[in-house]
């Protein structure tokens, strides 16, 4: 029965946390252009999560959206059935949903740091640990996790994030090791500095002082992450890298 009903489905079929807004919602228009069926996750943005569901409808994609806070395992488990239910397989998962904050670390509450884990890691862990049984089965799969430049270089006043983010980076590695006989990659791309909401505490100074920072002179867009996923989701010989795309602000 799920195999005749895989035969039906032509595209591939894709989840993205987080693609209300911001890279999010840039990943989730690429891969429609792509043709792929996606399901576009979102938590407290439903406007924005319905006007993309519109934009891409109106353009003849197929997409569903669908409400979860993806660090709470009960709701992961809800996305992954909803999509299995419409769609019927799942090709691809980016773990992309994730909150930032800036604090010195010893002003870091119990609650910051909960939150934080919760959000951008444990929701790692919960939506690949759901999405692998039918991946397993069907012996195929491609993971991305949008992890930062600062899970590699550390970034000051965001201990907590950047934690996350190192350990994003540690479990891409060492799932890429258990999943590779399955024929499942799992990478990880690590932004460097992308013009989003995240960034809206930073004032003009700052960015003109980021930039002159970045050998490429300039900020990144959510497109730029896009265009990277848009080849990781169609390589086949790459698996458990931490892809920086971030303008050469480090190397
Ligand atoms: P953003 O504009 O603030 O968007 C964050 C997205 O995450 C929103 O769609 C939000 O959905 C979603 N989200 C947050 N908590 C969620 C939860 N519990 N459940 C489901 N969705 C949740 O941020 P962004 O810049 O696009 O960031 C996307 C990813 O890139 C994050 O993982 C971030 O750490 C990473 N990154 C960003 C930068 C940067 O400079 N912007 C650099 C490196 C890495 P709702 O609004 O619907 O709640």
């Amino acid at each position: 029965m799920e195999e005749k009903r895989e035969e039906s489905i032509i595209n591939k079929v894709a989840i993205v946390t987080g693609g209300s807004r911001g890279i999010g919602s840039e990943i989730v228009r690429m891969l429609a252009g792509k043709n792929y069926e996606v399901v576009l996750n979102y938590n407290k943005s439903e406007a924005a999560a319905k006007k993309i569901q519109q934009e891409l409808l109106g353009k003849g994609k197929k997409i569903e959206i669908f409400k979860a806070d993806v660090s709470k395992r009960k709701e992961v488990k809800n996305l992954i059935k909803f999509t299995l239910d419409k769609f019927y397989k799942i090709d691809v998962l980016i773990n992309n949903a994730g909150i930032a904050q800036e604090k010195l670390f010893t002003e870091i509450s119990d609650n910051d740091w909960n939150k934080m884990i919760e959000t951008n890691l444990n929701s790692v862990f919960y939506c690949t640990q759901e999405v692998l049984p039918t991946m397993i089965k069907r012996q195929k799969g491609c993971i991305i996790n949008i992890s930062s430049i600062w899970g590699i270089t550390g970034g000051s006043c965001e201990v907590a994030y950047s934690t996350t983010k190192s350990a994003i980076n540690g479990l891409t590695k060492a799932l890429a090791k258990e999943l590779g006989p399955s024929h499942i990659r799992i990478n990880s791309i690590a932004p460097g500095i992308i013009d989003t909401e995240m960034n809206k505490n930073l004032t003009k100074q700052d960015l003109e002082d980021i930039k002159n920072e970045i050998p490429l002179e300039r900020i990144g867009k959510p497109e730029d992450i896009a265009k990277c996923i848009s080849w990781l989701v169609e390589d086949s010989y790459t698996t458990g890298q931490i892809i920086s795309v971030n303008g050469g602000w480090y190397m």
